[in-house]
């Protein structure tokens, strides 16, 4: 998918094309929470192997950096589901990005065993997407929301992610 927004093609009210460039994108991500930081993680392991032709991709983000639902990160609080369904054990179990790997770059894995438990918590996990979120090498706008979508003149071609910064 292109990303090239045409100036016919903008609706009113939308004071800015989505890339800022004459770039095409392959791929924008409206939004920049664990979905799309995960999408992020599989483009930027993707493009490793395909170097020539890499998968162009922006994200936007309402926020002004990155956080998950940080208001419910209550102490004590746990993570609903085991750790190993972070990021990206399931797509890739050597991958940089998985929850033991970030443990080992914070020595924390020894105290994570020796807690015996598959649920860490709210907090931790969120300090783990953050440190994803800080390592991944994605594009990502933040402090801007897409406030649209519009299919270009050219028909062919659909865009989205018209946006308008709010900071
Ligand atoms: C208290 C709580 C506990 C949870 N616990 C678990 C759990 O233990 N395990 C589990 O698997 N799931 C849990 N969830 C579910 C949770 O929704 C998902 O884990 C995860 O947040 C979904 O990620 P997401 O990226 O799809 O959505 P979100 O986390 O909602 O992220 C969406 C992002 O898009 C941004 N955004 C939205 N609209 C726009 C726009 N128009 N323009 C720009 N940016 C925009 C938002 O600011 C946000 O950062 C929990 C949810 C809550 C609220």
């Amino acid at each position: 998918m292109s990303l090239v927004m045409s100036e016919e093609a903008v609706p009113p009210g939308i004071t800015e094309s989505y890339s800022g460039s004459d770039e095409p994108l392959d791929l924008v991500g409206v939004g920049f929470g664990p979905s799309n930081l995960g999408l992020a993680i599989a483009i930027e392991e993707y493009n490793a192997t395909r170097p020539r032709r890499p998968v162009r991709a922006e994200f936007v983000e309402v926020k002004k950096q990155f956080g998950w639902h940080t208001g419910m990160l209550l102490p004590g609080t746990t993570m609903q589901i085991s750790f190993l369904k972070d990021l990206a054990t399931q797509r890739n179990a050597r991958s940089r990005y998985s929850f033991v790997n970030y443990l080992a770059e914070r020595d924390r894995l020894i105290d994570f065993i020796n807690h015996q438990t598959f649920f860490p918590t709210r907090l931790e996990f969120h300090d783990y997407l953050s440190w994803a979120a800080e390592s991944v090498s994605a594009r990502v706008r933040y402090g801007t929301e897409a406030v649209a979508s519009a299919t270009s003149a050219a028909g062919s071609r659909s865009t989205a992610g018209a946006s308008t910064a709010r900071a």
